[in-house]
């Protein structure tokens, strides 16, 4: 049987771990053609065993996200996944914080659009698929203060896109996990975990957060960005998709 992404072509930013990589290796699963790039050139290892095209590419770099979009494309998908959670409030983040997350979260998706469009429009069409959170305009989350206004615009971008595309046959539309279980949570783990009182408490206060008692992993939410970049989905723009748990219940 036909995948439901067989004779599409996908680009996926920050496909070494996590959401980007378990999304990278299901998007290829379903029949599309798929570019995986990350940061860490290490981190692709093991995805072009998978018939993966893999690429070196710091997301902040303006001029080689936009150079790689454009000389591998056309895509009919584009998976904005690139985003660094800082954890901070008002008083406490820096300006190097509020830069940092702005250019990452916002910034980059944007600059990934902009480079993706042409292509799409070229091809009839297309899905964008950006990653936001549960955490931002959906619900305000502690201690998250650069990192929810940075996903919040996130939001605004889809939309605007939307809007924008919606008679051209581009979709555009954010997923918004609650927490999943992925390397860089580890991170945020160790690094709550004096305040906390150990690892294993500073885990279970995560856990505590989902309504459904467990985290999220990345395969849930790769299923999700299955289905926005299908045909499935085709009636499906400019919204923000909350997978979480029942976290924002
Ligand atoms: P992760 O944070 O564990 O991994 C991030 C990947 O991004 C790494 O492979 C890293 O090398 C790469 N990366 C970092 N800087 C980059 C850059 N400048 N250019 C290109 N690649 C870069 O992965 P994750 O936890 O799956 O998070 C992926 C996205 O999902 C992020 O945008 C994050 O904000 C969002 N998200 C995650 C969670 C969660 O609980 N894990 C919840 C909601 C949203």
């Amino acid at each position: 049987m036909a995948g439901r992404l067989q004779g599409k072509r996908a680009f996926v930013t920050a496909a070494g771990q996590g959401i980007g990589r378990a999304t990278a290796l299901a998007f290829a699963r379903e029949g599309a053609t798929v570019i995986a790039t990350d940061l860490h050139a290490e981190k692709l290892d093991g995805l072009a065993g998978e018939g993966i095209g893999v690429m070196p590419l710091d997301v902040l770099d303006d001029a080689a996200l936009t150079t790689a979009i454009q000389a591998a494309g056309p895509f009919d998908i584009l998976f904005n996944c690139a985003g660094f959670v800082h954890q901070n409030t008002a008083e406490t983040c820096t300006d190097e914080d509020w830069d940092f997350a702005f250019r990452l979260n916002v910034r980059a998706t944007w600059k990934g659009i902009q480079a993706a469009i042409p292509g799409m429009l070229e091809r009839g069409g297309g899905s964008i698929i950006n990653m936001s959170s549960g955490a931002g305009s959906i619900k305000g989350a502690p201690n998250r203060f650069v990192y929810g206004t940075t996903k919040a615009a996130v939001i605004g971008i889809t939309k605007s896109v939307a809007a924008d595309y919606v008679a051209k046959g581009i979709r555009c539309n954010a997923i918004c996990p609650g927490t999943v279980d992925t390397p860089s949570l580890g991170d945020r783990i160790a690094a709550n975990a004096t305040a906390a009182g150990g690892l294993d408490q500073a885990r279970a206060a995560f856990v505590a957060r989902q309504a459904m008692g467990r985290l999220g992993n990345a395969e849930e939410i790769a299923m999700l960005a299955v289905w926005l970049a299908s045909d499935e989905a085709g009636f499906v723009t400019g919204q923000p998709i909350v997978i979480d748990g029942g976290w924002t219940l």
